[in-house]
């Protein structure tokens, strides 16, 4: 295996979910905590970081740059993780500034990140020169790509699915939010390394089907490599749901606010307004909708995000 920095509280639990389980007429529900990863609030960049950062160390870094919306966890992950370290971190943000800060970006502010916000367009612009100005600067900056998705970054969750096997729970089904692949690809790369007979779920938070499918396939491909697995994988064997796009990243719909009140009323159990809220939303729909057979068991995996329910952008949401 390659070099890891041992960061996370691991293995997180899984629990199951009765309440909301009789509510969905006797559905066979469970929950894998990574909410809990224990850093800073927990998430699944918390897994993917542990690799990633370990090769930051390998190259000298002394600086964590990246990159990711203004209520980036990610961005919150890895700014803890600098500051757990002893590291300089540098995030570049897209989207408005928030005076004051909450959420995230609140957390990001507290452990000590330097922010410089873009327009999404003009991102991977801004992070390329970043990156140069902090070399020239002698910071000895290290880039992780968005979301940490990188070959290396997604050993976390093939990690992450031997884990969830050790724990003995068998379910024909393991749904998780999807953005930036690495998380699915980590997943589908344990499930193909274990021959695991269940099928892994993504629910794509941002992206038509057909280019995450390709990007979760191209991902684990490169990470197989990366360990040295001879696995294959073609996009057509990556299931991907992106029927609950909505109006887009980061704009929560009504079935998403009410997703998350269930899961709080029902298993007082915190999701979020960007990812988690929405493939739950998903999961509900689809087994309200008979997607799944009755007799099926359904592991839902929490990915985190949870500070970002206390951002001033979507705290208004929950007013009742
Ligand atoms: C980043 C993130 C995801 C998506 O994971 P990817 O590996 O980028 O696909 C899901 N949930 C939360 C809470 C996240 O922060």
């Amino acid at each position: 295996m390659i070099p890891r920095v041992r960061i996370a509280h691991l293995p997180t639990p899984i629990e199951p979910l009765p309440r909301l389980g009789a509510v969905l007429g006797g559905a066979k529900l469970w929950v894998k905590r990574d909410d809990l990863t224990g850093l800073a609030g927990g998430g699944n960049k918390t897994r993917k970081l542990e690799y990633v950062l370990a090769e930051a160390q390998a190259n000298g870094a002394r600086t964590l740059i990246t990159v990711g919306a203004v209520q980036s966890n990610h961005c919150r992950q890895t700014a803890a993780l600098a500051a757990r370290f002893g590291l300089g971190c540098i995030l570049v943000l897209s989207g408005e500034k928030e005076e004051p800060p909450s959420g995230n970006l609140l957390l990001d502010r507290l452990f000590g990140a330097e922010l410089i916000y873009c327009r999404a367009e003009e991102r991977n612009q801004v992070l390329q020169q970043v990156f140069e100005e902090a070399w020239s600067a002698g910071k000895r900056p290290f880039l992780i790509p968005l979301g940490a998705s990188t070959p290396t970054g997604a050993v976390g969750y093939l990690t992450a699915f031997e884990e969830f096997l050790r724990q003995g729970l068998e379910v024909d089904w393991i749904v998780a939010a999807s953005s930036s692949a690495g998380t699915q690809a980590g997943l589908v790369l344990g499930a193909q390394k274990t021959g695991w007979k269940g099928k892994v779920l993504g629910i794509s938070i941002d992206h038509p089907a057909t280019e995450l499918q390709q990007r979760v396939a191209d991902l684990a491909n490169e990470s197989a490599e990366r360990v040295g697995l001879r696995v294959r994988l073609q996009p057509s064997e990556i299931m991907v749901n992106d029927q609950y796009l909505g109006k887009g990243y980061g704009i929560p719909s009504p079935q998403e606010i009410e997703a998350i009140r269930w899961f709080a009323r029902y298993e007082g159990l915190l999701l979020d307004p960007v990812y988690t809220g929405r493939a739950a939303a998903a999961l509900i729909d689809l087994i309200r909708t008979g997607f799944f057979k009755p007799d099926e068991r359904i592991l839902f995996w929490h990915t985190g995000g949870t500070p970002g329910l206390f951002a001033e952008r979507y705290r208004s949401l929950f007013k009742e």
